[in-house]
């Protein structure tokens, strides 16, 4: 069936004429990446590294999340990593690193601003995922969440270099970081968009409340004005600017996406085929007309709309 021969391709995202968009997947354990890879990714683009940390009433030790980290670049050897730093507050409360009560979770103590509080997880990770990095002999590309400023973005770039982790970027998912793109590249070798968070902050609604689904929707053009300005400071910076959160599983976002400029996608492994499907589909241009079409748009619906009428004319 159709679903199965989508699948069985294995050939790297690309337009139809052969700009490469890195189709990647999203996973939260060494058993998602034992999982996933074999199925038809080109690599990880987001290894939620939080995920080992839940359920806990102290950290993982450096041995116990080296062994973690090991396992995960042993199952995509070869391929491209992307190990996110711990993602705690906010949705991802942790009792021994967050403090709980909290007035405004979102806006407070949350990814990386954890080294104000708790330095130590940040070295404990780094220092980890560099044992992990020895005993495989593979690279990790790392990256932390939740930067707001150039010179948070230094400063991890730092500590990551530090311990001999040599690929370091951040997530841009607070808008300060999408305004100034250009500075924050400056300090790091690549950018990936969390457009769960980005639509969030710029949005100011809770991803968590359901009833304002219709104002954090990901198509709403301010959301993706913000997408649209770091991916042309990647361009600029000659640097990769990838978005890792929903938007991209959406097959009509994803050829948006990479009318904007986004050099790669990464979500959960099953939405890879019909996201290559639909990325082969058209060209470049093609591809920049249609997110021209959402990007003018005046609302979340309209812009859906519009990008679908620009991508199938007469429907
Ligand atoms: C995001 O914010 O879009 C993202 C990928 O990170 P998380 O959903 O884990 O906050
Ligand atoms: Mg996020």
């Amino acid at each position: 069936d159709v679903a199965r021969r989508l699948a069985e391709d294995v050939s790297p995202g690309a337009t139809a004429d052969g700009m490469p968009v890195n189709l990647l997947a999203n996973i939260g354990t060494a058993a998602d990446a034992a999982r996933v890879a074999g199925d038809a990714c080109e690599g990880v683009g987001l290894f939620r590294t939080e995920v080992l940390f839940l359920d806990r009433t102290s950290a993982p030790t450096r041995e116990e999340q080296a062994e973690v980290y090991a396992q995960v670049l042993r199952s995509f050897a070869g391929r491209k990593v992307v190990v996110r730093t711990l993602d705690a507050g906010a949705d991802k409360p942790l009792a021994f690193a967050t403090q709980l009560d909290e007035e405004n979770p979102a806006l407070g103590v949350r990814g990386y601003r954890l080294v104000r509080t708790a330095p130590e997880l940040l070295e404990t990770q780094l220092a980890a995922l560099a044992d992990a990095q020895r005993v495989t002999g593979v690279q990790p590309w790392v990256m932390a969440p939740m930067i707001s400023t150039p010179g948070e973005a230094r400063d991890f770039a730092a500590a990551a270099r530090r311990h001999g982790l040599t690929t370091v970027g951040v997530m841009v998912e607070v808008p300060a970081a999408a305004l100034r793109a250009d500075a924050i590249l400056a300090e790091v070798d690549f950018v990936s968009m969390g457009t769960n968070d980005l639509a969030q902050y710029v949005m100011a609604t809770d991803r968590l409340r359901g009833e304002l689904s219709d104002l954090i929707n990901l198509w709403q053009p301010a959301v993706l004005d913000l997408v649209a300005a770091t991916a042309a400071a990647g361009r600029r910076a000659g640097k990769p600017a990838g978005v890792c959160g929903e938007s991209a599983a959406d097959p009509v976002m994803a050829v948006v996406l990479t009318g904007l400029g986004v050099t790669s996608l990464s979500m959960s492994a099953g939405a890879v085929p019909l996201v290559r499907y639909a990325v082969a589909q058209h060209t470049l241009a093609q591809a920049e007309a249609v997110a021209q079409a959402a990007l003018a748009a005046d609302s979340a619906e309209a812009a859906r709309a519009a990008a679908i009428a620009a991508l199938v004319p007469g429907v």
